[in-house]
């Protein structure tokens, strides 16, 4: 798509007509406290023609300010104890909404600086509310055309900094393609390709896994998931691995695996009463991680080496679909019967953090991280939010309430769920005939504690677990479950939303 182009803007002469913008966009709690004489007596004369400025978005004809036009989105509710910095990114899309609207081609946006902490990161928030507006669904682009909506966006400030605005926006505009796009179009060979082309000429080393035998013996578990999509060319698994290193001395370690169901069926245990509209979106967690290694290769951050591994792969149904039952071995050798096949996510991230462990036994201070649209659970249980679970090193570390400080800040917010022992009991195989079971046979949304304990799935299955607390070598490790955030609006086709990337970058890079 074409980029979102974030200027830094330094003087406030910007704001005048001729200095390069035609639109001036206020997103502001108080109209007073701009510090901008010419905008507050243009808003304040307003007010007492229209009661409407100051309380919704509203356009006012601004002669002398860029393009005459004068657009002043109010942000209110910001001494409510509950509101966070999402109500200045709420603003600017409708201040950006209506300049789109108004005609304007290069707005000049200005946020103002609210005294509480809490709201510190609004311009850079208002900023990616922006790119979020506009982002557009690629099957649309590629059949419309994919003009850029604006030729720029000027952010009068000081605080902000557009090149890492740029680099976000850029990794959560592949992280929105890869998500948002129908199932054949972004099939799992092309979900691959689509990688390979994004980060051409980028820093990052990239591999792709295709070959059915190194599939099925590397990534047993995830070659069972689609073991009845190998007869369709197209829709064939794939391994995505990924890695930015920065020169010189590494002080930090970080890895990620993505579930990158390109399309989910629920398999043998097929998704039935219409449960299966929208499926094509259980490939949020590998493209949010795809968009990261993207902002990653942008902006290259000092001191840190990152390493994702994307699964991909269709949940397809067919004779040769792996069944519930059947016990597979994982690829850290654990044997694993399946209790469902529509709890195929666990499985294939399974695998991608077994490899992962192995990477992290000889990295620098590693952290580990599972990203996913896992469980209806989570949704049922914080709605919209995403939730992380960690194993005692990662919470030892506070890993998970540092990812929530963040987000607060980001206006991307995570829940912090514990793992528990009961966890662990949910994963026993009955008959002892496996080493554990992979799920229920419901419903995750209508299983108690079911998005916590696929974390304790995933913590035996991958061979973590030998890396606790005592361990001779530790391993913080961390899940994310975006099934509630991955997206926003209409459940089943409403705009990817790229969470966690925003909240990730900002920690890896803090
Ligand atoms: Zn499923």
């Amino acid at each position: 798509m074409a980029q979102v182009n974030f200027i830094d803007v330094k003087d406030n002469d910007a704001i005048f007509e001729g200095n390069g913008y035609d639109a001036v966009l206020v997103v502001t709690s108080d109209i007073d406290a701009l510090g901008i004489d010419e905008i507050r007596l243009l808003a304040n004369h307003g007010k007492n023609i229209d009661a409407r400025i100051g309380r919704s978005p509203t356009l006012l004809f601004a002669p002398g300010l860029a393009g005459g036009r004068l657009i002043v989105s109010p942000v209110n509710d910001t001494d409510n104890d509950c509101q966070d910095v999402r109500l200045y990114g709420d603003a600017a899309r409708q201040a950006l909404q209506v300049a789109l609207d108004a005609g304007a081609k290069r707005p000049l946006l200005i946020v103002n600086q609210h005294q509480s902490d809490k709201y510190r990161q609004a311009l850079s928030v208002s900023a990616l509310a922006c790119g979020q507006q506009l982002w557009q669904a690629l099957e649309r682009r590629e059949a419309l055309g994919d003009e850029a909506a604006f030729e720029a966006i000027g952010l009068l400030a000081t605080s902000a900094n557009a090149a890492v605005l740029n680099a976000m926006e850029a990794g959560r505009i592949l992280a929105r393609d890869l998500c948002g796009t129908e199932p054949e179009r972004m099939s799992a060979t092309a979900f691959a390709q689509y990688c390979v082309e994004a980060y051409q000429d980028s820093c990052l080393k990239v591999s792709v896994v295709e070959d059915r035998d190194v599939l099925e013996r590397d990534y047993p578990l995830l070659s069972a998931v689609g073991r009845s999509s190998f007869g369709v060319p197209r829709h064939q698994p794939r391994v995505v691995k990924v890695e930015y290193c920065a020169e010189g001395e590494i002080s930090h370690s970080y890895f990620f695996a993505g579930k990158g169901v390109v399309y989910d069926t629920g398999g043998a245990d097929i998704k039935i009463a219409g449960g299966m509209a929208g499926m094509s979106r259980d490939k949020g967690g590998a493209a949010a991680v795809a968009g990261l290694m993207k902002t990653l290769s942008m902006l290259k951050p000092k001191g840190v080496r990152v390493v994702a591994e994307l699964g991909l792969v269709r949940n397809s149904i067919g004779s040769e679909a792996f069944v519930t039952d059947e016990i597979i071995t994982s690829h850290a050798g654990v044997r694993v019967r399946i209790g469902n096949t529509d709890a195929e996510g666990r499985l294939v991230l399974a695998d991608l953090l077994s490899h992962l462990r192995i990477k992290a036994e000889k990295a620098v201070s590693p952290q580990l991280f599972s990203v996913a649209t896992l469980t209806g659970h989570v949704v049922r249980c914080y709605g919209s939010y995403t939730a992380v679970v960690e194993n005692s090193v990662a919470r030892e570390n506070q890993v998970g309430l540092r990812l929530q400080t963040i987000g607060d800040e980001w206006g991307e917010p995570i829940e912090v769920s514990r793992l528990r022992r009961d966890d662990y009991s949910k994963i026993v195989d009955p008959s002892g005939a496996a080493d554990i079971l992979s799920s229920n046979n419901a419903p995750s949304s209508v299983t108690a504690r079911g998005h916590q304990y696929p974390a304790a799935f995933l913590l035996k299955a991958s061979g973590l677990e030998a890396h606790g607390l005592t361990a001779a070598t530790p391993m913080a490790y961390t899940h994310v479950d975006i099934a509630g955030s991955a997206t926003e609006g209409d459940p089943l086709y409403g705009k990817p939303t790229a969470a966690p990337l925003v909240g990730l970058f900002a920690h890896i890079t803090a």
